[in-house]
């Protein structure tokens, strides 16, 4: 039935296949693994006087009212009533039809909003009802769609698909009592009235659970594949030592740590076989990943290969370049810099330098993966801060570092702490190295929780700190669904900033910003021209201001523990005493406080990832902006966390028992799967 194209269902018109197809819904197979994203309950009435804003249910009354107001706009408003309450129902858009009469019976669903003298609802879908019209028995499945495809013709199609036959793929033994698949899939496209309407509201009942288990099953697979496949590549071989090495590593002004000793050996280990390296460096913000990734350009240099770097943002980019040109130029090697806002002819030149060969090291932003960039020899890509690429993206410019068959090695630094059997299951195509210590030297961040009522005694801080010469971060971090609102608040902070501190000078950084203006204001605080730096979360990732000691968060009970403590790593870069300034709304729930209890008593990213994982659950330690992890469509990080231990055994066994089942099981679940050569 993985082949059976959706055409040879009935009811299927060129119009709805091409919408499906945008979908990504080819086959029957396809559709039938198309899932619910949630649910709608009208198996069950809700008595009106005890309804709550945002509740999305079936309500039944009279109509006491009905009239039609013409205002602005026009709007019909009927008043329905039972015997707990009164409700407004309201309409822009009607027709005659919905001329209801005093004391007629009415079902209505819809979501509840708050309304001016009491709680309505907008365009109900509504029907006359007689006093014992049955309700449905089954709770209605929505799915994702896309324009033109309405939901009661997508669930007709779907219930077509259920007549087919389709092969369970996994041995019973290794599904921890779940039910089969035939099962979970009837289930959760129609579910029986019996089944636990709660535990399928929230994603818990075992139908779900075996369908997550399935998917998380797949994608953790396809990335194993594609690791298998990869040793299969043929990669250079570094050279493994010389007297220049040594020599640089004697010239660096510091000694490496330990852990920053063990990394150097994981990835020399790595890149003097024949195969691509594939390694994530984990490592808390300030940890010292730099300079060990520098040690594994200059193996590729020293080998006569060339080393891209690449970074999310452009002063990045930059902080990287004037790094690495420190320590490279007194060798004669070549240091390159490749970024959006280059002239033309500039761009010209150096694009000319890299396919001859002459720059060496070449470091950039997402220009790295353009067409016109074509590589003399590659032999090592470096990514720094690695949520922000997508797995696509780093498979693309693999494949662009392709030189006589030979495929670059591949070295990722990431500041995101993630808990070890997060990682196993989800980085299953890298292996994982950890720097777990901080250069020496560095003081403790001071981190306090103050309520946002001691606002003004704050910025008299920030105003004492900065006449010290020091400069302060404050951040206004994404609060609500839409940016929008994040940056007024950090306008809001700025210009009062700006009006309480007329001595300091006030910058204001934030999404919206073109990359080039941001760039500007983060380069003037760099530079110490500006003392205060307003911004909202764009500074997250590793701009190093070594004179900034103070960082204030605003609204920090609603952020993530790992998000906060990478903003606070942003202070306390340099050796001088550092704080960090939580400010929250009170009253705090007892959850929120001992989140920030943890962050105010530790400092190790790791401890604090895993502490957040037990409070909260790994949607949290993840965060939303993780584009290099795949989209789910019954999996959820949040309700299946228990689940994700269970994976890598299970794969395990699979693979070893019933290898050949593996590549059918990615292809259900894995949509356009990156490591489609895989299979
Ligand atoms: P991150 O891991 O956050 O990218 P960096 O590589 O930017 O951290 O290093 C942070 C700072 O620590 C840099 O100024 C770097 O020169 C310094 N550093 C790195 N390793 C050591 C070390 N072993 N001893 C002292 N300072 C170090
Ligand atoms: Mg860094």
């Amino acid at each position: 039935m993985e082949n059976i194209p959706i055409r040879h269902l009935k009811n299927i018109g060129v119009l709805t296949e091409q919408r499906l197809t945008r979908l990504g819904i080819l086959t029957v197979q396809d559709l039938l693994f198309h899932l619910p994203m949630r649910y709608q309950d009208r198996t069950r009435l809700f008595p009106i006087g005890h309804l709550k804003i945002g509740q999305e249910v079936l309500i039944e009354g009279t109509v006491n009212s009905c009239e039609i107001k013409n205002g602005k706009r026009r709007i019909l408003t009927v008043i329905l009533q039972d015997f707990s309450g009164m409700i407004a129902l309201k309409w822009f858009h009607f027709n005659p039809s919905q001329h209801y009469q005093i004391g007629e019976k009415l079902r209505c669903f819809g979501e509840i909003k708050n309304g001016l003298n009491c709680l309505e609802v907008f365009h109900p879908e509504t029907r006359r009802i007689e006093s014992n019209t049955p309700l449905e028995n089954t709770l209605t499945p929505i799915y994702p769609t896309t324009e033109g495809l309405f939901q009661p013709q997508l669930r007709k199609l779907i219930h077509q698909a259920l007549q087919f036959e389709i092969p369970d793929l996994l041995p019973k033994e290794l599904t921890n009592g779940l039910p089969s698949l035939l099962e979970s899939l009837q289930i959760v496209h129609s579910p029986n009235p019996e089944e636990k309407v709660e535990e399928l509201l929230n994603g818990q009942h075992p139908a779900q659970q075996r369908l997550a288990l399935e998917e998380l099953l797949a994608h953790h697979l396809s990335l194993r594949l594609s690791r298998q496949n990869s040793q299969h590549y043929q990669a250079p071989i570094l050279i493994k030592n010389s007297r220049n090495i040594q020599q640089f590593i004697k010239t660096l002004p510091f000694q490496l740590t330990n852990a920053q000793q063990r990394v150097y050996q994981e990835i020399l280990n790595d890149v003097t076989k024949p195969s691509p390296m594939q390694r994530l460096i984990q490592g808390d913000v300030g940890s010292g990943k730099t300079i060990v990734a520098a040690l594994a350009a200059f193996h590729a240099i020293e080998s006569g290969l060339q080393v891209a770097i690449m970074s999310p943002l452009e002063l990045l980019a930059e902080q990287h370049f004037k790094n690495f040109n420190n320590w490279f130029e007194k060798l004669g090697v070549q240091t390159t810099k490749l970024i959006g806002s280059l002239t033309k002819k500039n761009k010209e030149q150096t694009l000319l330098k890299i396919a001859n060969g002459e720059a060496q090291i070449i470091i950039g932003t997402h220009a790295l993966f353009q067409e016109s960039v074509v590589f003399k020899k590659l032999g090592l890509i470096i990514i720094d801060e690695q949520h922000r690429f997508g797995v696509q993206q780093r498979l693309a410019l693999k494949e662009k570092g392709t030189f006589e068959n030979n495929h670059p090695h591949q070295l990722i630094m990431t500041a995101t702490p993630i808990p070890r059997t997060l990682a196993l299951t989800l980085y299953a195509d890298l292996d994982v190295s950890i720097i777990d210590e901080l250069p020496p030297g560095r003081t403790l961040i001071k981190t306090v929780a103050i309520p946002i009522s001691k606002r003004s005694e704050i910025i008299e801080r920030v105003a004492q700190i900065c006449s010290t010469g020091r400069q302060a971060y404050w951040v206004c971090p994404l609060i609500e669904e839409s940016e929008q609102f994040d940056i007024q608040a950090a306008q809001v902070t700025f210009e009062q900033l700006h009006h309480d501190l007329p001595n300091l000078k006030i910058g204001l950084a934030h999404g919206k910003l073109k990359s080039k203006d941001k760039d500007q204001v983060m380069k003037l605080f760099q530079k110490g021209e500006i003392n205060v730096l307003v911004a909202t979360t764009v500074i997250e990732v590793g701009v190093d201001v070594p004179n900034a000691s103070l960082m204030i968060i605003d609204n920090a009970e609603r952020l993530g523990l790992s998000q906060l403590h990478q903003l606070r790593g942003r202070v306390g870069r340099g050796t001088i005493e550092s704080f960090c300034v939580l400010l929250y709304q009170p009253p705090l729930s007892n959850l929120a406080k001992s989140r920030l209890t943890i962050l105010r008593e530790s400092q190790d990213g790791f401890l604090i990832a895993q502490r957040d994982l037990e409070l909260r659950g790994p949607g949290e330690v993840l965060g939303t902006r993780q584009t290099g992890i795949v989209k789910l469509k019954v999996a959820d990080w949040q309700q299946h966390h228990d689940l994700i231990g269970n994976i890598p055994p299970i794969a395990e066994k699979l693979l070893q028992t019933q290898p050949d089942l593996v590549p059918q099981l990615i292809r259900r679940w894995v949509f356009q799967s990156p490591f489609s050569e895989v299979y």
